[in-house]
């Protein structure tokens, strides 16, 4: 048996390098690295081929942890080429003194796991082996290539080379015919320089890609001087961005604008470079097919400009997929190459590759007669390169068998059955849509701590519990499947690109800030949803969201949302007027406006009349707004639904609110409304012996005070009670505080900031008429629905009140709504589960309108 060692690092790339420097130098352990490649550079090591470059700025692409290393590298373009990128990370390995930790050109055949003595084997084709406590797997996503579909390699006489495994010595293409399949971000890349130096290239395209201009250019020496001084100042909110990078927050909705601003928008981006024109321009593009037409069309129509030859133009144009559904590529002169004499492109889609003969390449049309082939065909991306390193884990369970059907990674970095064992930037990470450097940083910087806290809690193994890794699996496949990724034919993105690959989620899609946002609520848990030495932690809070509502969040993290208990009022208010852009487009309706006469005035009310026969029921709706914020506008959308979908007269009165107007404004306000409804409704068809009172958040609050203002103050009477997340009581402690202290949304300290602004004097919380729960008796009340949402503080309370309500004989329903959080009701555009709260309210009050309706009723 070889050396031992407390953590074995595999792969010199980004991650392996800054891996052993944090897990050596600043944990203080003993590491051993291995790559497969001669030195340090991971994926820069190996893709030397002509035009090889990062899409990223470099400046961006590159490490942040470090003040030091940023201050003293200068990059000498915009977006820096395969040797300067790999002269880099040598420097950064000498730098950090780290290349004499990895043992180079040694591939590892096998890791096997012993459960006996919490220990991995890590094999290697020298037929050594060592063990170590912790794996941390820096293999990268895109080092194995995928193999040729056609037969014919060994028989070639001419050259084949592979744009991943480029010769170190280059390749002298002049005077050669040349033929490059793959039109992806490689073959993309490579060739307009292919071009330039062959006597003729012949360009093989399966599927065209929507290829947008790099804008890279040179830097000055003092420009790359003044960018490496102020990098704190130029890389600021990179990781509030969605893709990592700080860029330019896009507008809404590419079809807000008219379709002339929507070209400047495009034009502007497209002339930028790079990615923004895929991240600043429009939020939608990913979310939104119509939206994304508008700027695939856009890009088609430069495509047409740029390409002399119509035929060829049309060639080019991609028409089977979304844009930026595959990894959007970056190019320089690319669409130009086609205006050259000596370039050729063949459609290999309407007739396929074939086979390579003794002289060329065959398709099912022609023969190509050839001196070289370059194969930029891709990666067996995410698994392979985990997968090709005979890994076993806890009872002979090999990772090929547990990912036969699909990766199951949580976060993307552990594997259940798989102890001690992080998969950097692997399969369900964030890594594919997230600046890699980056993001490879807060994987090594999860993996550390989780390191220290096995070793100081005296505890063996560490890793994701079964039931963690499926919930996130859920979440990433729906995540995946809110976007357009999934209508990409061949993507790597889905596993579709390599002939018998399980077609699956292999990345997660919602963005930097989501996924930081998560793994860090992770580590706050104690590492929710992994088992430190055998013991299983709860899964945290936004890993049981529902995907969309999950996506919401991540959108209002790259929006800069605040949280709402960091708001100043002002903040409040316009973070609650906001839902209204998570709305569904609001249903047409009539709407009667009109006053009401309030304790303080006449107020502002809306009525919404459905176009039903009468008299109708009616339903009084109290908007949400933690009696500090709201509006009538707010709960336009969702009354406008109701009234709809109930056939009932919805009435939204406006009231006072807190701070201006503290208790019991709001409920002496709401309460009036209640009343004016019932004296008045009949003039516009409604029916005052079927009335219900609901309300949303606050609101709801305030509609079971007035549901019991209303036993106790002679009426009305009412048909129901629908409270939707009501807030019950300021001092209730339960499980649910303490669960989502933090959220999401809504945190204990953000309700508690409002109970505060609405009560003015504490004292009140022990007035049922702020505190619903606290009335002396609860009998004799209307009939009630409490719908709450499982991941809300407020969830307990108002699940106490519906058993009290049943218990002091009141028919009372209370339904949680699971993945749940407060304020859905407003998220009708974005969350589709979100009408599980209109279909609960429907078959709950149907009945009871048709039996009150009824004349023996
Ligand atoms: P890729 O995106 O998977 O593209 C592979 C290309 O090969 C596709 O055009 C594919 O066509 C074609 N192909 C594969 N098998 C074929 C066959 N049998 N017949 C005809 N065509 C075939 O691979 P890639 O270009 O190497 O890029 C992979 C990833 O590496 C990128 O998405 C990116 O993340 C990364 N990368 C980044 C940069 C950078 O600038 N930072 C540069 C290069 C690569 P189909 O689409 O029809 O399958």
């Amino acid at each position: 048996m070889g050396s031992d060692h407390d953590v074995v690092v595999i792969g010199a790339g980004f991650a392996g390098l800054y891996a052993v420097h944090k897990l050596r130098d600043e944990l203080g352990l003993d590491v051993q690295g291995f790559d497969a490649a001669g030195g340090p550079g991971g994926t820069w090591w190996w893709n030397r081929y002509p035009g090889a470059r990062c899409d990223f700025e470099s400046v961006h692409y590159s490490y942040s942890f470090s003040d030091e290393l940023q201050r003293e590298w200068r990059w000498s373009e915009r977006f820096a080429a395969q040797p300067e990128i790999l002269a880099y990370l040598e420097w950064v390995a000498d730098r950090l003194d780290v290349r004499k930790a990895f043992r180079f050109s040694m591939r590892i055949t096998s890791l096997v796991w012993d459960d006996g003595t919490e220990r991995w084997t890590v094999g290697t084709d020298d037929g050594k082996t060592c063990t170590a406590r912790f794996v941390v797997s820096a293999v990268g996503n895109l080092s194995v290539a995928k193999e040729p579909e056609f037969p014919g390699v060994d028989r070639f006489g001419g050259q084949v080379l592979r744009t991943s495994a480029w010769p170190h010595e280059g390749v002298d293409l002049t005077g050669k015919r040349v033929g490059v399949i793959g039109t992806g971000s490689t073959g993309i890349q490579v060739i307009p320089e292919v071009a330039r130096q062959a006597a003729h290239l012949t360009v093989f395209q399966r599927t065209p890609n929507f290829a947008a201009p790099l804008g890279n250019h040179p830097i000055d020496e003092d420009e790359a001087r003044w960018l490496a001084e102020n990098h704190e100042e130029v890389r600021a909110g990179s990781r509030e961005n969605f893709l990592g990078a700080p860029y330019e927050a896009p507008r809404p909705s590419a079809l807000a604008d008219p379709p002339e601003e929507r070209r400047k928008v495009y034009d502007e981006f497209y002339g930028k470079g790079g990615f923004r024109l895929v991240i600043s321009t429009y939020q939608d593009l990913l979310f939104s097919k119509e939206a994304n037409d508008t700027i695939a069309e856009y890009l088609r129509e430069r495509i047409r400009e740029r390409v002399e030859d119509p035929r060829t133009a049309e060639l080019l144009c991609p028409d089977d997929h979304p844009y930026a559904t595959k990894r959007a590529p970056f190019e320089t002169d690319y669409y130009e190459t086609f205006n050259r004499d000596n370039v050729d492109l063949v459609d290999v889609r309407s007739a396929p590759i074939e086979t390579l003969t003794e002289t060329g390449l065959q398709t099912a049309a022609d023969h190509y007669e050839l001196d070289v082939l370059i194969l930029a065909t891709g990666f067996d991306a995410m698994t392979g390169p985990l997968l090709h390193m005979g890994v076993v884990g806890r009872d002979g369970l090999t990772l090929n068998e547990k990912w036969a059907q699909g990766p199951k990674a949580y976060l993307g970095i552990g594997v259940h059955g798989f102890p001690n064992l992080f998969t950097l930037t692997g399969p369900q990470s964030a890594v594919a849509l997230y600046n890699n450097p980056l993001a490879i940083e807060d994987h090594v910087d999860f993996a550390a701590a989780a390191i220290r806290r096995v070793l100081d809690g005296g505890a063996g193994t560490f890793e994701p519990t079964e039931e963690a890794e499926r919930t996130w699996g859920a979440m990433t496949e729906g995540v995946l499947n809110m976007t357009l990724i999934p209508q990409a034919k061949n993507s790597w993105y889905m596993g579709a690109n390599i002939p018998g690959k399980p077609r699956a989620a292999f990345i997660f899609p919602g963005g930097a800030p989501l996924y930081r946002a998560i793994t860090q609520e992770v580590v706050g848990t104690d590492f929710g949803g992994f088992a430190i030495g055998g013991e299983g932690r709860p899964i945290p809070p936004m890993v049981q969201l529902d995907p969309a509502v999950a996506l919401v969040l991540g959108l209002m993290l790259v929006n800069g949302a605040k949280p709402l208990e960091e708001c100043t009022l002002e903040e409040t208010r316009a973070a609650v007027e906001s839902f209204t852009m998570l709305q569904a487009p609001p249903r047409d309706l009539r709407i009667v406006r009109t006053t009401f006469p309030s304790p303080a005035g006449e107020r502002e009310a809306r009525i919404y009349v459905p176009d039903a026969e009468g008299p109708l029921p009616v339903v009084v709706f109290f908007h949400p707004g933690g009696w500090i914020a709201g509006s009538l506008e707010v709960s336009d959308e969702p009354c406008r639904t109701l009234a709809d979908e109930l056939g009932a007269i919805v009435v939204s009165p406006d009231y006072r609110l807190a701070p201006e107007d503290p208790f019991p404004a709001a409920t002496d306000d709401t309460f009036a409304a209640l009343r004016w409804v019932a004296d008045t409704i009949a003039e516009h068809g409604g029916d005052p012996s079927r009335l219900v009172v609901m309300g949303e958040s606050a609101g709801a609050n305030l509609a079971a005070v007035a549901a019991q203002r209303a036993r106790d103050e002679g009426g009305p009477q009412l048909a129901a009670q629908v409270l939707l997340y009501p807030p019950i009581d300021p001092q209730a402690d339960t499980a649910s505080k303490r669960e989502y202290v933090n959220g999401p949304f809504l945190s204990v300290a953000a309700a508690e900031g409002m109970w505060n602004a609405y009560l003015g004097d504490p004292a009140n919380a022990s007035s049922p008429l702020a505190s619903p729960a606290r009335a002396s008796s609860l009998a004799g009340l209307a009939p009630a629905l409490i719908l709450t949402a499982q991941c809300d503080p407020t969830r307990d309370e108002a699940e106490d009140y519906g058993r009290a309500l049943a218990a002091a004989g009141v028919p009372a329903e209370v339904r949680r709504m699971s993945g749940m959080i407060h304020g859905v009701f407003n998220m009708s555009g974005i969350v589709p589960r979100s009408r599980e709260l209109y279909d609960a309210v429907g078959e709950f009050l149907q009945p009871l309108f048709s039996r009150a309706a009824s004349p023996v009723g």
